[in-house]
Formats: structure tokens, sequence, C-alpha cells
């Protein structure tokens, strides 16, 4: 997986393109531990949950179905100022599923461990996607700090940070100039 700062990140730079009327400060906190939360599949290692299962590590929580359902139930439980089923409801949750694929999406990318089981329940596959610039981050945070963290962290500035800085100033600006254009 990329580390955990990264997908965060990540989570937190889909909220650029939320809709108007949702306050950023929450949003931008529950998307970013959205994004993060699929790595709670490593607990399945302790128990004995072998890689390649279904409840393995990469396996259900980092599907499209697993971020389906976080992303309403999240809305629901979390959002309820939002009213349900609304047009905004709608927009919020589609932000929420964002953040929570993004994570599968990015460890896709890496070039380590099993690939993405993205269709879990429906197909056991796992994915990859075509082209792996990212090194996979030790899944210990010990090890993480002092082993090869600087250059983990240099290569997914490179990679996932520079583009993800690009993305957030355009959203930035093209949400300020709509704002404009509606004053
Ligand atoms: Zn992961």
């Amino acid at each position: 997986m990329p580390t955990l700062f990264t997908h965060a990140l990540v989570g937190a730079s889909v909220t650029t393109i939320r809709d108007s009327s949702i306050k950023p400060a929450k949003l931008i906190i529950v998307a970013a531990m959205l994004a993060v939360l699929p790595d709670i599949d490593v607990l399945g290692f302790r128990h004995g949950i072998p890689y390649s299962d279904m409840f393995g590590h990469r396996g259900i929580t980092h599907s499209l179905s697993f971020a389906v359902v976080l992303s309403l139930v999240v809305a629901l439980v979390l959002f309820s100022e939002v009213r349900r089923f609304s047009p905004t409801f709608w927009r919020l949750s589609l932000l929420l599923f964002l953040a929570t694929a993004s994570h599968g999406l990015l460890d896709s990318f890496t070039n380590a461990g099993l690939g993405v089981g993205f269709l879990i329940p429906f197909d056991d596959a796992r994915f990859f996607a075509p082209w792996r610039p990212l090194s996979a981050s030790p899944l210990s945070i010990s090890r993480f700090f002092s082993d090869s963290g600087d250059s983990i962290l240099l290569n997914e500035f490179r990679w996932v940070g520079a583009p993800l800085l690009v993305f957030v100033t355009l959203a930035l600006i093209i949400r300020r100039l709509l704002i404009k254009d509606r004053d």
C-alpha cells in the first residue's frame, strides 16, 4: 500500500469538488478517514486470514461494493443535516465513494503484494494497474519510520502528491470562478 498519509491526502483532496452547500471541515476529516479505512483488513493477518482470501488484505474492504455501501451508510449516519436522498445527498455519497475507492485504486499502482479485489464479492480476481510506479510501504508503523520511509514518501510525492497539488489548485480556481459567477 502507499503510506497512510498519501491515502488520507487523496481522500481529503477529493472534497475540493464538493457541493458548496456542504460544510468542508467535517467532510475533509471523514473523507480522509474513509480513504485510510480499507487497510483495516491487515488485522486479518493476525487472525490467520490468508492475503489471497476474500477477507484478506486488499480483498473485500478494497472493493467497489464496499465503497458503495460504506459511502451510503456514512452519508446517512454522519451527515444527518443533509436531506436524505436529495440531490445533495447523492453528490455527498458520490464524494465519499470516490474517497473510499481511491484507496484501492492507489494500491493497484504499487509494485508489491497481490492485486486489488475490486469486484469482490462478485469476482475474486485481483487487479493491478498496467503501470506500477509506487513502492509498497511497510505495513508496520515502526518499520516505516526506521526503514526507508523517506524515500517512500519522496516517491509518493512525485507520483501522487505533485499531480494532486495540480488537481487541488485547479479545482479551487474553478470553484472560485464559479462562485464569483454566481455573485
Ligand atoms: Zn490497502
